[in-house]
């Protein structure tokens, strides 16, 4: 063998090699790409999200607030010394044939002007949205509730589950099914329709920011198969490239179907616990199901996990 061709056996061997590691750090990693801090609906301030995050193991965790970055920051500076990466992200709320979807973008720049611009215009919505809601929970005999649920939110932005919890501390109801299930949920009595981005929006907004569009909890929405697949065929045209074929919502049926959705449509996987708080009623951080062998994850050719290794 020449020096020549040995050269190129060398060259050859250290590309596979450096694939290949990448691909297994890659695959040993733990994910955890949805998750919520008190900047939108959920109890731990950032800070304390990224360090419970740490200490369960998570290697790389996304923020994922529903129509608000402000959390990020603050959990990227914890998230440094500790080694852990921080993948900024959104979770935005879309309506499409009058349901509510929720788009996750992963990777997002957070200065973006389109992002910032349509996260605004989604936020007066849900000032809006937070007022009817109190009145009608008036008008059912709940009193307070506009008052506790912004008192709870602690002025950052107000989400349903805030309602639940006023609800379920004053003794409306018992739990947060409950809440739901008589007054917060779509069609029930106290529900507020109230429209959202366009999926096109939400889509064009994250791929603006240089992110990349996921499907949030799709067993959660109980399309027909027909509707459901128009619906990802829309996505898909939009730019959306991923689903959340992990979701501490999906059963393990869930988890296949939308494993066998994610090939059809050549989507990536994505895996998420959708961490709200520290007790049962959510799943915890990073304690998910493992993604089906088939799927190709959304983190594949991502660069964080040669991050974590330097860290
Ligand atoms: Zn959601
Ligand atoms: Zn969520």
């Amino acid at each position: 063998m020449n020096s020549e061709s040995l050269k190129m056996l060398r060259w050859r061997y250290a590309i596979i090699l450096r694939f290949g590691l990448r691909l297994y750090i890659n695959m040993t990693l733990c994910y955890d790409l949805h998750s919520h801090s008190n900047a939108s609906d959920g109890v731990l301030e950032p800070a304390e999200l990224v360090k419970r995050a740490h200490s369960m193991g998570v290697n790389v965790l996304a923020l994922t607030d529903h129509d608000v970055l402000d959390g990020i920051e603050e959990a990227r500076n914890t998230a440094i010394p500790l080694g852990l990466v921080l993948v900024p992200g959104v979770e935005i709320s879309v309506s499409w044939r009058r349901r509510v979807i929720h788009v996750i973008g992963l990777n997002i720049d957070v200065e973006n002007s389109a992002l910032l611009q349509g996260l605004t215009g989604l936020c007066e919505k849900r000032q809006w949205r937070t007022i009817e809601l109190g009145k009608r929970l008036e008008k059912v005999g709940i009193m307070g509730a506009h008052k506790g649920a912004v008192g709870l939110s602690k002025g950052r932005i107000v989400s349903r589950t805030h309602f639940a919890r006023y609800m379920v501390d004053q003794g409306y109801v018992r739990d947060f099914k409950a809440a739901f299930k008589r007054y917060l949920g779509q069609g029930k009595k106290a529900y507020v329709d109230c429209e959202w981005a366009t999926l096109e929006e939400a889509v064009g907004w994250i791929i603006d920011a240089g992110g990349q569009a996921v499907i949030a909890h799709p067993a959660r929405y109980k399309m027909g198969r027909g509707l459901f697949n128009e619906f990802l065929s829309i996505f898909k045209a939009s730019g959306g490239c991923g689903i959340e074929v992990i979701s501490s919502s999906h059963s393990q049926q869930e988890i296949m179907t939308m494993a066998g959705y994610a090939q059809q449509y050549e989507l990536l996987a994505s895996v998420g616990s959708d961490f709200h708080e520290p007790t049962g009623r959510w799943a915890e951080l990073g304690r998910m199901a493992v993604l089906p062998s088939h799927c190709v994850p959304i983190w594949q050719g991502w660069e964080q996990a040669q991050r974590v290794r330097r860290a």
